[in-house]
C-alpha cells in the first residue's frame, strides 16, 4: 500500500503526508500477530486508512492544505482517529484537500489540486472537494480500506460522486468533532470515503458515538445496523431537485437508481421540498460567517504562520502580514464575506435571514419523514452533483459562484444535519446518487445504500 501510494503521488497528488515504512510496518506486524493468535482488536484490525489533513494526528503534520499550518503537528489525535487506532486500524497517509475545507474541486489547496484517477491523466479531471485527496486515494485502488473526510456542505459526497466511490456523511453530532479543525462548526461533520458501503459502515461503527470532548456530540449510542425490508420501503423523490441545470448524466443516474429501487420492491413517491432553491445562498452566508469567527485564531501569535516583519511594525501589522501570507485567496474572500454578513448593518438581512431559511429547511425535511403522515417516506433519493467531474482547466475557468453551485444538492442535508450518502452509479455514467435519511437514522441510509450498490 505504501509503495502504491508513493508511486501514485506524482500523478494524483492525493496526499500531503505519507507515514514512514518503519512506523506502518511495526503496526502491521503487531496486528498480524493479534490475528495469528485469534485475538484481533476489532473487525478492522490491520485495516489501512488515509485521513484528511484537517483531522489532527500526532504521527504526521495537520496542515489543512494551508500555508498557515504548514509546520503544525498536533499534540493529540482527533477522536475519530484515536478510535480507529484503538481498533487496530493503521493511518498510512494524510490526504490533500481544499484549504480548511473551502472548495468544491480541490483547487484551493496550497499543495496544488488532487487529480481524479478515474479519467485519463493526460487531460486531468478534478476530484471534487474538499475531501478530494481521500476520494482519489480510494478510487485509485491503492490498498486502502477507507479514508476519513469531512463534510460541511458536501465535501465527502461530492468528491465521492466525482471519483465514483462511496461517500458517507453521518448526522451532525454523530461523530465527535474533537480534533477536526473547525471550518463552520454548526455544519462540520466527519465522514467516510470507501470502495464499498460495507467498508464505510465498518469505519462508521468504530468512530460514531458519544464523546465527552465534544459537547455537540449526541449523547445516545447510534442505532444498531438494520436491514430494511425493501418491499416496505417508501422512497421520496424530491421534485424540487429537478433543476434546469441538471445534466443528462445526472438525470440518467437518478432514473437508474429510481428504477433499481423500484425493481427491488420499494415504493417510490414524489415529494415537495420547496425551500430547496434558497439552501445554497443560506449555506454560504452561514458558512462564511462561521469562518470569520473560527479562523480568527490564526494570528501568527498562538497558532500558525508568522510573517517576517520589521522591528518597527506594530502588533496589528504583524498579524495582518501573517494572515495575508498564510491564507490563500478563497479563505481570505470567505473571511471578508463572513465578516461583512455579521457586521451591524448587514446582520439582519444576511445572517438572521439565512438562519430562518435553515430552520425552514430543517422543518421541511422533518415533515416529509414524519411517520404520522400518510405519504411520509423513509429516505430521499436525489442526485449528488449536477454534472460529471469537469476537467481541471474547465474548473479553473469557472467563476466563484459557478463553483458554489456545485453544492446545490448537498447543502440542504448539511443545513438540516441529516445523514446522507453518495453511492456510485457506474451504470449511467461516472456519477453518484445521494440518499438522505431522517436525523439520527444512519442505519436506514446505510441499509438502502447497500441495496443500491
Ligand atoms: N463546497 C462547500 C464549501 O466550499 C462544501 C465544503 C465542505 O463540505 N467542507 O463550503
Amino acid at each position: 500500500c505504501l509503495g502504491a501510494i508513493r508511486a501514485a503521488q506524482p500523478s494524483l497528488n492525493a496526499f500531503i503526508s505519507i507515514a514512514s515504512d518503519d512506523h506502518v510496518l511495526g503496526l502491521a506486524r503487531a496486528s498480524d500477530e493479534r490475528h495469528a493468535r485469534g485475538l484481533p482488536l476489532s473487525e478492522i484490525d490491520g485495516a489501512l486508512i488515509a485521513v484528511k489533513d484537517n483531522l489532527c494526528t500526532t504521527t504526521m503534520p495537520t496542515t489543512c492544505a494551508s500555508k498557515m499550518l504548514a509546520n503544525f503537528t498536533s499534540p493529540f489525535d482527533a477522536t475519530p482517529v484515536q478510535r480507529l487506532q484503538k481498533a487496530g486500524a493503521i493511518v498510512v497517509a494524510k490526504t490533500n484537500m481544499d484549504e480548511f475545507g473551502m472548495g468544491s474541486f480541490n483547487l484551493n489547496s496550497a499543495y496544488g489540486p488532487a487529480i481524479n484517477p478515474r479519467f485519463p491523466l493526460d487531460t486531468p479531471v478534478v476530484t471534487g472537494g474538499s475531501s478530494g485527496g481521500s476520494a482519489a486515494a480510494i478510487a485509485a485502488n491503492l490498498g486502502l480500506f477507507a479514508a476519513l473526510g469531512s463534510d460541511t456542505g458536501g465535501s465527502v459526497r461530492l468528491p465521492a460522486a466525482f471519483c465514483q466511490v462511496v461517500g458517507f456523511k453521518p448526522s451532525y453530532g454523530r461523530v465527535s468533532r474533537h480534533g477536526l479543525v473547525a471550518y463552520a462548526s454548526s455544519l462540520d461533520t466527519v465522514g467516510v470515503l470507501a470502495p464499498t458501503v460495507a467498508n464505510a459502515r465498518a469505519i462508521y461503527d468504530v468512530i460514531a458515538g458519544p464523546d465527552a470532548q465534544d459537547s455537540t456530540c449526541l449523547p445516545e449510542a447510534p442505532p444498531q445496523a438494520s436491514s430494511i425490508d425493501l418491499k416496505q420501503l417508501h422512497v421520496g423523490i424530491p421534485v424540487d431537485y429537478r433543476i434546469a441545470e441538471l445534466s443528462e448524466e445526472a438525470l440518467a443516474s437518478w432514473s437508474w437508481a429510481i428504477d433499481r429501487l423500484t425493481q427491488l420492491g420499494a415504493k417510490v413517491t414524489p415529494v415537495r421540498l420547496p425551500q430547496t432553491p434558497k439552501a445554497l445562498a443560506a449555506y454560504y452566508v452561514l458558512a462564511c460567517a462561521e469562518v470569520s469567527s473560527n479562523l480568527a485564531r490564526y494570528s501568527g501569535v498562538e497558532y500558525g504562520h508568522r510573517a517576517e516583519h520589521q522591528d518597527q511594525a506594530t502588533f496589528h501589522q504583524m498579524i495582518a502580514k501573517s494572515r495575508a501570507e498564510g491564507f490563500g485567496p478563497e479563505v481570505q474572500r470567505r473571511i471578508a464575506l463572513g465578516t461583512h454578513c455579521l457586521s451591524r448593518t448587514m446582520y439582519d438581512s444576511y445572517y438572521l435571514n439565512a438562519q430562518r431559511i435553515r430552520a425552514a429547511i430543517r422543518a421541511e425535511f422533518a415533515s416529509v419523514f414524519e411517520t404520522a403522515q400518510a405519504n411520509s417516506v423513509h429516505v430521499l433519493l436525489c442526485p449528488t452533483a449536477p454534472f460529471v467531474a469537469p476537467q481541471l482547466k474547465a474548473a479553473q475557468a469557472l467563476s466563484q459562484v459557478a463553483a458554489f453551485a456545485m453544492d446545490v444538492f448537498t447543502v440542504p442535508a448539511s443545513l438540516a444535519g441529516l445523514p446522507a450518502i453518495s453511492v456510485p452509479t457506474d451504470a449511467s455514467g461516472p456519477l453518484g446518487v445521494q440518499l438522505i435519511g431522517p436525523y439520527g437514522r444512519e442505519d436506514v441510509v446505510l441499509s438502502v445504500a447497500s441495496a443500491l450498490s
